[in-house]
Formats: C-alpha cells, structure tokens, sequence
C-alpha cells in the first residue's frame, strides 16, 4: 500500500485524510474555489484548491453539472427526489399555487386550503396505526424537534414530569441519524455531530445498533440477536427508571449511518418492551416514507405500530423543504386538552404548512397514487438489489445490504466486520469518486457506500447504474490490492 499517498486536502473534503490523489476528483475547472458559503457537511470551505460539484440542471434520474457533465443521480438527491428531477407537474403545482397565494401562515386559527388539505391526504397514506393529527415543519430535523417538545408536552400534561428521556440507537462504529438541529442531532447516534457542539443534550439514551452482521455475536441467529437486543433495551429501561423514559425513536430501516435494515424479529421484540414500560414509539421515516422499502411506510413492512411519525424528503419528492409529524389519537388529545387550558399550543414557524410546499406535497401524494408507485418500486427493486448484491464476493467488500431502493456497501479488509481499513487509505472516498469519475453520484460515509435512486428509474437506468457500480468497484479492488 506504498503507493496510497496521503492527501491533506481530502481530508477536508471526506473528514478524514485520505489516500486519494487531486487527480481521483472530477470537479476541477469550475470558479467556486474558495467560495463564500458556509457549506453543510463539509469541511475546508473556506480553502482555495477545493473545487465543489455543482449541479445545474435535474432531468428524470440524471442531474447535470455546470460543466454539462452528466450523472446518475443514486442518491436521488439527498435521498429525496422520489419522482427524479423534472416532474412537471409538481412545477406545475408550485406555479399553481404561486400564482394564487405564494404565502398565508397557520398561527391563531389562520391557515390556507392546501395545508388542510394536505393534512388529510397525508394521515389517509399511513395506515399500520392510527394517526389524527399532522403538524407541518420544513425540515424532518424540525420535525423531529417537535417531536420531543410534543412528547415532553403530553408528559406533563399526564402530570408525568419526570418522564422525559429519549431513547435512540448506536453504537460507536454505525450511526443513527435523525438530523443536525440541537434536540435532532441529539437523537443523533453520530460522535461528529455532537464533537465540539456540547452535545448531545442530556435527556438522550443510546441503545444498540440492531446491525447483525457487525454485531451478532459467533453462532448467533438473527432472532436471537433480536432478543438479545431487546433484553438490553428492558436493562437500560429498568436501569434509568421507567418513570424518567418517555419515548423511543427509531428509522424501520436505518439510511444515512450505512443503511441498515432490522434483523428477523427485532421490530417486535422491540415494541413489546417499549408498550410494557408506556414509552411511546417514534418512527422516523424520513427516508423509508412513501414507498422506498416497497411498501408506503416502513412500518407498514416491519409491523411498526408507532404513537408518533416523522416525515420529509419524498414528501414532496424533494421538490420544496416541508416535513411532518403524525401523532395518534390518544397523544393528540392530550395535546388539545392541555393547550385548550394553556390558551394556545405555543409551538410553530412561520413557514409551518407554507402553501406553496403543502401543494407540492398534495400533488406527490396524487402522483404516487395515480402512477401506482409501489408497483414500479416492486418492479425495479429486485434488479437493482440483485445487480448490485451480485458483487458481493469482491474481497473488498464485508456486505452488500438493503431492501426495495435503498442499498448499503461496507468496504472491509478480509471480509471481515473486525477489520476495517486504515481511514487513511480512503476506500469508500476512492469508490466514491471512481463512481463520479463514471458519472453517478453516490453518498460515501467513512467506508459506506449509500445508494437510494429516484422511484422512477427505468430498468436500463438500473442497468447503468450496476455496471457503474461494478467499474468503481474493479478500480478500487486494484488500488487496494
Ligand atoms: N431523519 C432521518 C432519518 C434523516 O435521514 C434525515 C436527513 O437525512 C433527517 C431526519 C433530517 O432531515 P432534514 O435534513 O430534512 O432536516
């Protein structure tokens, strides 16, 4: 491994220093070096030979740069242009709605049409339990913000004051993300979301990483794994006192920490803990919503039967910032009857239910609807699990993993969970750019590889797509060999 130079400046680009040359990017030639943004998840904005990707143009599954480079768009976006990128008629709706009433907030019993209306539309599309209520953010990190208000609210309206500690998952290597706001990041299991931030906040408990194949231990099944799993859950519980947790916060298939889907069992095991100590269950189906897994909700696939939903991204297929929460009948009155006696629930933005993003989101749901879109997930997702999961035995690769259009590689020496390796030789980052180099974008973490395309994607695009993956992954078999 000689020839795997170091490259300070990578490490600015992948947060670790990396073994990748200059040459190994494609975003040479364009005049944003050293720009004036404070960039999101990204380090050495502030340098002068970093060159950042941007993108241009969106059409269907591909997204353009302002070279006129084309790429297929794996990530669909941030995991979030369900319907690819140029659905007319989302442009349509926006325009729409633009035209008529670009703005009306829904403070003090003001509101506009498609905001109710999409409140409705919204809560008819989750069915594995029963929800009442939708409150609208912009974001599924402030949705998941509100989400600890509104529990902490209910608590101490049940005249549960103590009850107020939040469970999530992780466990040092994998991470949990539910977002990067304070209370989100928090939930967050991600060690560099919380360095030199002073978090986590303190009412946060982390449990394990359902992750079976890194975690199970030798001869282990995945139901035992499960209950094994769910029994240090029901210790932590016992060991905080059931009286101080008031919810547990869970993605039904974790995406951004490496896309991990549950091992057999877990999701029951899990519940039936959760229920026995009156801790309400949050799913965070931020990325699984709206047919990524298959199927509408990830809870509907898992037998998830949660008190709370989060929800972004594909609500709106990307197209305008909205995020919501769900909230089930039972939470949703004591939410009522404790603001009716407060005057006011006092908790909200100015852009919460914006008219514009509301019939965006409306006309999403419609499309979806019309278009049948869990058939055509159904019809693609087994070419493209198949065509990527085929290049498992590479010796580079620990495991390929997923379900319906969501897909994790983990790049390991030896195939071998125990053995990583060396950060500095920047496997994932080198894939990564191979795959740019290729013309598809992906997202690389340490030495994850996400994939999560757009709901739309052609059988050939499926195909483009498995034979980029397979390049990137002859070019870096040879340079880690
Ligand atoms: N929850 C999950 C599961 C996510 O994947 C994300 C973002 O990727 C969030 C919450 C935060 O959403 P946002 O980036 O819209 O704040």
């Amino acid at each position: 491994q000689e020839h795997l130079l170091r490259a300070p400046f990578l490490a600015r680009l992948y947060g670790t220093e990396t073994s990748l040359q200059k040459e190994d990017l494609t975003t040479e030639g364009n005049s944003f070096k050293g720009h004036d943004m404070l960039a999101p998840f990204t380090a050495g904005w502030q340098s002068n030979d970093l060159d950042p990707l941007v993108i241009e143009k969106s059409e269907g599954s591909y997204v353009y740069d302002i070279n006129g480079k084309k790429y297929l768009d794996a990530l669909a976006g941030l995991w979030c242009t369900s319907l690819g990128g140029n659905e007319p008629r989302l442009v349509a709706a926006a325009t729409e709605q633009l035209n008529k009433l670009p703005f009306y907030h829904s403070f003090w019993n003001r509101t506009t049409k498609p905001s109710l209306d999409l409140a409705k539309e919204l809560l008819e599309t989750f069915t594995a339990s029963k929800m009442a209520k939708a409150f609208f953010t912009n974001s599924g990190s402030e949705a998941n913000d509100t989400q600890v208000k509104l529990v902490w609210y209910y608590n101490n309206a049940l005249g549960r004051p103590n009850k107020k500690k939040f469970i999530a998952r992780a466990k040092s290597y994998v991470d949990w993300y539910h977002g990067s706001t304070l209370i989100a990041a928090s939930l967050s299991g991600l060690p560099a979301l919380h360095q030199k931030f002073d978090l986590p906040a303190p009412f946060v408990r982390h449990t394990d990483c359902p992750h079976y194949w890194r975690y199970h231990l030798p001869g282990e099944t995945e139901e035992e794994f499960s209950t094994r799993l769910a029994i240090n859950l029901e210790n932590l519980i016992l060991k905080e006192g059931p009286e101080t947790i008031a919810a547990f916060i869970a993605e039904p298939v974790m995406g951004a920490g490496g896309v991990i889907p549950p091992p057999a069992t877990y999701f029951d095991k899990i519940q039936a803990v959760v229920k026995k100590y009156d801790i309400l269950f949050i799913a965070d189906e931020v990325i699984c919503a709206f047919g990524r897994l298959g199927t509408m909700y990830g809870s509907d696939k898992f037998n998830i039967k949660p008190d709370l939903v989060t929800v972004a991204k594909a609500l709106s297929s990307g197209y305008l910032p909205i995020g919501a929460v769900m909230v089930s009948p039972e939470v949703s009155d004591v939410i009522d009857s404790q603001s009716s006696k407060l005057g006011s629930f006092s908790h909200g933005f100015t852009y919460s239910g914006h008219p514009v993003a509301c019939a965006v989101a409306i006309e999403t749901l419609k499309i979806y609807k019309e278009r049948n879109i869990l058939d055509q997930v159904n019809r693609i997702a087994p070419k493209f699990q198949d065509g990527v999961k085929a290049f498992s035995d590479s010796h580079i690769i620990g495991e390929i993993r997923g379900t319906g259009l969501i897909l994790g590689t983990e790049f390991v020496d030896n195939k071998s969970p125990n053995d990583p390796f060396p950060p500095e030789w920047g496997v994932g980052a080198y894939f990564g750019a191979q795959c740019e180099k290729e013309g598809m974008l992906v997202r690389v973490a340490g030495d994850n590889i996400m994939m999560s395309p757009p709901f739309i994607m052609s059988p050939e695009e499926v195909d483009e797509l498995i034979s980029k993956y397979g390049k990137a992954l002859k070019a870096t078999e040879d340079r880690v060999k």
